[in-house]
């Protein structure tokens, strides 16, 4: 067997990815001809790439590594529980340490009654099990016809079958016939590109309104469920109006459909909270975790139910579950990230620096002349590109012009960001610095300035 290994060189590890690795959300044989980036190692918030560029990670790697890289503890916990019990299932009556103190101290963290956790190794597996929640729910309780969930276009939950068709995303419905049946979607709370004349107000106010809409329009005893994430990540870091997020309780309240929020980004801090719902004070019956659970070195997920759905579930065998629900060592890596994020205050850290030091930095970056708006909750941030400031004006979808900062200039940076469509999107690790986040800001301001050079 041939060993690769992090020494060799840039150029022949790009050739046998191209040759061997299919990529994610990638068009594969773009990578014949321009090779991947690839990261060798990493440490704190910033990451080497194979060439030896020191790159800072403004995006946590997918939203995810929120204690930051290179953390001696997690590898401790890992070897320690693979050492003990590398794996056993959590099926027909077993259980064991991790799964259980994992489970327990969820539930603390999380708001309400929401107390009880069924585990998945991904954001989308947890979401195919909310699907199955909630039409098992409602079925036990006599009601099986309430099997529609509704949710939102440009909102993301996933890429199964299930959890991509109650995402909003046109190009992965366009792939596969999705969605699937029984799940329908409403428009998304995103002023700055579909909110015309309308105030921010009334525009939150009538796209909550759509839900209702939606629910007279199926009728009420047909909808089990209405999913949506807190703050919409992928879909460019949109943070509903103020108007929004009451009005979407109230009517799932009147109504009595089930609210799950997907706080597959939105948990673990990110928002200034541990959870997304408790910054948006919306009170959800199912939670959607993952990414930050573990801070991304292991994978894991789960959906964190509220009693009254747990007990209903509970009345029957639930048929379902993973494999790996409840890995112990990947619980065992959450639960030493969780510690990590309780003794360092890491919460609390969110607070600190993102008021004011990153959002004086970030909404600085309005005055750019490629910028139209900037948002930001916490340390999750999004900017929007136009051609014409001073209006809501977009670059076309297909110009690239977010992907060119992105992909060219934020990399000749050493700068990691994601755009998306027009957007320019930042989630960085929640340890950053204030001289961290200057660094971040300085380089992505660069980028911004030789794409403004560049097209002008
Ligand atoms: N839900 C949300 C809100 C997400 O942002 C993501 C991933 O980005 C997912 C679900 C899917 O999670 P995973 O990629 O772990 O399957």
């Amino acid at each position: 067997m041939r060993t690769i290994t992090n020494h060799m060189p840039t150029a022949e590890l790009q050739a046998l990815d191209a040759a061997h690795h299919m990529h994610p959300f990638t068009t594969n044989a773009q990578l014949g001809k321009k090779g991947a980036r690839i990261i060798t190692r990493a440490k704190g918030v910033f990451l080497t790439d194979s060439d030896g560029h020191e790159i800072i990670d403004g995006m946590a790697g997918l939203w995810c590594v929120n204690v930051g890289y290179g953390r001696d503890s997690m590898a401790e916990a890992a070897a320690r529980q693979i050492r003990e019990l590398p794996y056993y299932n959590t099926f027909f009556q077993t259980s064991h340490v991790p799964a259980i103190a994992l489970a327990a101290r969820i539930a603390e963290l999380a708001p309400g009654d929401l107390n009880h956790v069924f585990f998945a190794s991904s954001g989308s597996e947890a979401n195919e099990t909310n699907i199955r929640l909630v039409r098992h729910y409602w079925a036990l309780k006599g009601q099986p016809e309430r099997s529609v969930i509704i949710s939102r276009m440009n909102g993301y939950h996933g890429s199964g079958m299930g959890s991509a068709s109650l995402g909003g995303m046109v190009s992965m419905h366009e792939q596969g016939n999705l969605p699937i049946p029984g799940i329908v979607h409403i428009g998304q709370p995103h002023w700055y590109a579909e909110g015309g004349d309308m105030t921010p107000e009334e525009f939150g106010l009538k796209r909550a309104r759509e839900l209702e809409e939606k629910i007279l329009e199926i009728g009420a005893d047909r909808v089990g469920a209405f999913i949506a994430e807190p703050v919409q990540g992928a879909g460019g870091v949109i943070i509903a109006p103020d108007s929004y997020w009451p009005e979407i309780q109230r009517i799932v309240d009147k109504y009595g459909i089930l609210l799950i929020a997907d706080e597959v980004i939105t948990g673990f801090g990110r928002t200034g909270n541990w959870f997304g719902s408790q910054t948006l004070n919306i009170m959800p019956h199912i939670m959607t975790i993952a990414k930050g659970l573990s801070s991304g070195y292991a994978p894991i997920g789960g959906s964190v139910v509220c009693d009254e759905v747990a007990a209903v579930i509970g009345s029957d065998e639930f048929n379902h579950g993973y494999t790996y629900s409840g890995h112990p060592v990947a619980a065992a890596i959450a639960l030493e990230n969780l510690r990590i994020m309780e003794e360092e205050g890491v919460v609390e850290h969110v607070r600190d620096v993102a008021h004011p030091h990153l959002a004086e930095r970030w909404h600085a970056l309005g005055d750019h002349p490629l910028v139209g708006e900037t948002k930001l909750i916490g340390m999750m941030g999004s900017l929007a590109l136009t051609p014409e400031k001073g209006s809501r004006a977009r670059f076309a979808a297909d110009a690239g012009t977010a992907g060119y900062i992105t992909r060219e200039r934020c990399f000749a940076n050493n700068v990691i960001m994601r755009h998306v469509y027009d957007r320019m999107i930042i989630s960085p690790p929640l340890v950053m610095t204030t001289d961290e986040i200057d660094i971040l800001i300085d380089r992505a301001t660069l980028a911004l300035d030789e794409a403004y050079a560049q097209l002008k």
